[in-house]
């Protein structure tokens, strides 16, 4: 919508400045508001529920407008960016009433979704992370993260888009910074992630940048967190002094969990509402500090590859299970500790006012103690590294104290900020404002001594301002070099001294003088603590880090977890009694059945079966929660256990159960699959639950055996794969490495009952019609499907059961056009019905009977008397036996 008729001057400059910001809402102050004009006006009165107006409304083309007033537009800027726009804050360079002509404006800063810093907008234990790619002429990439509001600068290399889209992902980006370089099919992969797209093709050589990047060694790495800070520069508008230099990590040193892996595990997120209730962050989260719950999260996604890190976390988390008293105090002293690493940001951003300043003095004021609690527990030297890093910045904590009030106001430039005592011009001003008047007093009665004139006064007024008056009688009195004769009325003069005009000075303009040193005291201790900035940022991430590791401590008392045995020699793993830590605080302790997993060196396929309902994706989401725990340093839910690190865990679910991806094509399944069978290696874990749903019954069985397999003879990655096919449960013949285990069922009374305990060997059958039948359906349907059932069972004899076949044949086929061997459904059934398990010739006769009738050529009382007639067979038969 552009102007048609030529513009007012104003409208002119805010073309002007809308044409550098196309892709933005451009928020131009006007008085007491922000106003958006054209397009900006139509779309943000939608989005921000604001009234849509008209400037120039008596003219042919009036401009469409709305605004948010000034001292509200935090919020609206928020609403916008969160909705994925960018908004620039346009001001008023100049004061409008001094201004000659047009107001001068600028845009301070362009808010980006990954650059948005305010506290209100996100959750302070969420990372808002900017993310950026660059590519080199081989289209290898350079990726670099940041946080924009803690410092935090994070850079390596990725080898596929695969690898780009994981890490997407997993950081929760919303904006990513690319250029030229970046390739179309990377663009339209990352478009449909919906992450913003932002574009910086060019940097200048800063200082800050050289600084940044020094302890990079890869090209392609330094350009892209060049790439990345030039953006930062151009829409911040400021100093970016907190950024920590950037530190190159390998994903690959870190448990890799994909994104699918990560979404069905809920590990951060819960899959249904997207919150974290009913994740393992809620299970595990007992962290103080807002640091502390960030990190948390980043160590969920980054569990640890290396046993003595993970052993060394153990150490502390053992030994604060151990030293109850000790942790309690600590987690006292935490809990006083604010968000250091968005104070230094904050600090460095030149936005943190007097209160942030005290809250800074008050978490520094608590690592003393902190310190001290760690020395005492200290005894085999566990503590060394984060004793190390907890610094307490006493020179910070100082200056604050030193020179800022203990309860100072939000604003920065209202006074109020200044401790007496730390600048002497600014206690005499704000002498000066409290005692004004008794100076006066003072000096009067000091000027009546040393003259003598006793009616020596002194006086106002607003042309000459303080004076001091003496009557025409006295005036010869007067000192002549000091006093300066200013006014002579009828009959007294007036005088003023240097040292008046000095405290007159002081007196009147000590309020606004006052003010103003207040601000540049505060301002200049700002500065000075910015020096130390990367200080408060080491210790802040100490503090992080006790506090998650406290948290684990926590968490692992109350829930009883277990100290897990890592082993570095073989695969076996063996874990007691254990739990889904999430599904067991959801249900209780009382109602859930522990579980053992067992698996040998050698043992890498456990094969799960059982009747839907049972247990079977509890049980393999225990295991991978398990391993996570155990990987970031946690005690684990069971009561005994002993595992090797894994290097990656996959999971893929069968598409019937992925219903929330809303992705569940067959396609997708399929796909995932292969992402695991390509890149599991032997020290992998792989959860293939119920793969090959998504297809028909043949095929699905089919190339679930093949996947079976295929891991056993390649891949050899530990793998629980459940499965409905319990006609798989006989591969255990031919595949050495595979075993059966089933989750156990009991029928009392017609009616089912899980045990929800794995048992070795293969389930029986998958109970379909049972589950159907708690789920309340109707008999009829149930009795319906029940003959349906059995007429498939007996008329195929396409899925068949070798119990006396060779090894080879048993390998080959499962799935076999065999005529002989149809015992195997019949000794299924024998379970729940034991009466009817053998169909004799009489049944098959009725069944036949049934199949054939052509319904259609007969009337509604014909079929009622043959369903009659069919009963009555049935009956019969059963009162025979
Ligand atoms: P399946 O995958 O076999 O269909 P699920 O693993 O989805 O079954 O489990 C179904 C439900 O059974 C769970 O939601 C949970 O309520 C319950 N359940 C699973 N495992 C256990 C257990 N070990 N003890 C008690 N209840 C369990
Ligand atoms: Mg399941």
């Amino acid at each position: 919508m552009a102007p048609k008729i030529k513009p007012t001057p104003m409208m002119e400059q805010y073309l002007a400045i809308k044409k550098q910001y196309p892709d933005a809402f451009l928020f131009y102050r006007l008085g007491d508001f922000y106003e958006m004009f054209y397009d900006d006006a139509v779309k943000g009165s939608q989005l921000l529920e604001l009234t849509l107006t008209q400037r120039n409304h008596s003219s042919k083309n009036p401009v469409p407008m709305c605004g948010v007033p000034h001292h509200a537009v935090q919020n609206y800027i928020d609403i916008l960016v969160d909705k994925g726009y960018k908004v620039a804050i346009c001001e008023q360079m100049e004061d409008p009433k001094q201004a000659k002509g047009m107001v001068k404006r600028e845009v301070i800063q362009l808010v980006t979704p990954g650059t948005l810093m305010d506290e209100s907008a996100g959750d302070a234990k969420e990372n808002n992370y900017l993310t950026a790619l660059h590519q080199d002429q081989n289209g290898k990439m350079g990726f670099a993260y940041a946080d924009l509001s803690t410092g935090e600068l994070k850079v390596t290399e990725l080898q596929s888009t695969d690898a780009l889209v994981n890490e997407l992902t997993s950081l929760r980006t919303k904006e990513i910074v690319v250029d030229d370089s970046v390739n179309q099919d990377i663009l339209a992969v990352i478009k449909k992630l919906k992450i913003l797209i932002s574009t910086q093709n060019s940097y200048e050589e800063k200082a800050e940048f050289s600084y940044a990047v020094q302890d990079l060694t890869s090209n392609l790495e330094i350009e892209v967190v060049k790439h990345l800070l030039m953006y930062l520069t151009v829409t911040q508008k400021r100093a970016l002094a907190h950024l920590q230099r950037a530190i190159h990590y390998e994903p690959s040193a870190y448990l890799k969990l994909d994104r699918f892996a990560k979404r069905n595990l809920e590990l951060l997120q819960n899959s249904r509402t997207g919150k974290k209730s009913g994740t393992l962050l809620w299970i595990l989260d007992a962290t103080k500090t807002a640091m502390g719950g960030r990190l948390l999260k980043q160590w969920l996604s980054r569990p640890l590859l290396l046993k003595d890190e993970i052993e060394q976390r153990q150490g502390i988390v053992q030994n604060l299970m151990d030293n109850f008293f000790e942790r309690n105090n600590l987690q006292d002293e935490l809990t006083n500790v604010y968000d250091l690493e968005r104070l230094a940001g904050k600090i460095a951003f030149g936005s943190a006012n007097g209160r942030d300043l005290i809250q800074l003095k008050t978490s520094l004021s608590h690592v003393p103690q902190i310190r001290y609690l760690l020395s005492q527990l200290n005894t085999d030297g566990i503590y060394n590294d984060l004793l190390a890093e907890l610094d307490p910045v006493e020179e910070v904590a100082d200056l604050i104290e030193q020179a800022i009030v203990d309860d100072p106001p939000i604003s920065v430039t209202d006074g109020n900020l200044i401790r007496e005592g730390y600048n002497d011009e600014l206690d005499q001003y704000v002498d000066a404002m409290k005692n004004g008047k008794q100076w006066l007093a003072d000096l009067e009665e000091q000027e009546r001594e040393k003259t003598g004139i006793h009616n020596l006064k002194i006086g106002f007024n607003k042309v000459f301002g303080y004076y001091i008056e003496v009557s025409k009688g006295n005036a010869s009195k007067v000192p002549q070099d000091r006093y300066q004769r200013k006014q002579t009325l009828v009959n007294a003069e007036r005088f003023i001294t240097p040292e008046l005009k000095e405290k007159e000075s002081l007196i009147l303009g000590s309020e606004s003088k006052a003010y103003d040193l207040q601000y540049k005291l505060f301002v200049d201790v700002r500065e000075q603590i910015k020096d130390q900035i990367k200080r408060i940022q080491k210790l802040a991430h100490a503090l992080a880090k006790l506090d998650v590791l406290q948290g684990f401590a926590v968490v692992s008392e109350n829930h009883q977890f277990v100290k897990p045995e890592l082993t570095t020699q073989g695969h076996s793993l063996e874990i007691k009694d254990g739990w889904h830590p999430v599904v067991e605080e959801v249900m209780g302790r009382q109602s859930y059945v522990p579980n053992d997993i067992k698996m040998d060196d050698d043992q890498t396929i456990l094969l799960i079966t059982g009747p839907n309902m049972s247990g079977k994706s509890t049980y393999m989401r225990q295991l991978a929660l398990t391993v996570i725990m155990a990987q970031i340093g946690c005690f684990v839910p069971a009561t005994q256990a002993r595992m090797p690190i894994f290097d990656q865990i996959f999971t893929r679910i069968g598409a019937a159960d992925d219903l929330i991806s809303g992705e569940s094509t067959f396609m997708v399944e399929m796909k995932e699959a292969n992402e695991a069978l390509e890149n599991a290696s032997e020290n992998s874990l792989i959860l293939f639950d119920e793969i090959g749903r998504g297809t028909a019954t043949y095929d699905g069985m089919a190339l679930a055996q093949a996947i079976i397999e295929f891991i056993h003879d390649h891949v050899h990655a530990k793998t629980l794969f459940s499965t409905h096919y319990h006609e798989l449960t006989i591969l255990d013949k031919k595949l050495k490495h595979l075993t059966n285990v089933h989750v156990g069922a009991v029928e009392k009374n017609g009616e089912l009952i899980f045990l929800h305990k794995m048992q070795p060997g293969p389930a029986d059958k998958s109970y379909g019609i049972h589950v159907a039948k708690l789920a309340g359906m109707p008999d009829s349907l149930l009795q319906r499907a029940d003959v349906i059932l059995k007429r498939l069972e007996n008329d195929s004899k396409k899925v068949t059961h070798h119990e006396e076949a060779d090894e080879e044949s048993a390998a080959t086929s499962v799935i076999k056009e065999d005529e002989s061997s149809v015992s195997q459904v019949d000794e299924q059934l024998s379970l729940f019905q034991p009466e009817t398990v053998k169909l004799d010739s009489q049944e098959n006769e009725l069944l036949e009977d049934i199949k054939t009738t052509n319904l259609m050529s007969l009337t509604p009382l014909e079929v009622m008397n043959k369903v009659f007639e069919w009963q009555q067979r049935l009956t019969k038969k059963g009162k025979r036996k």
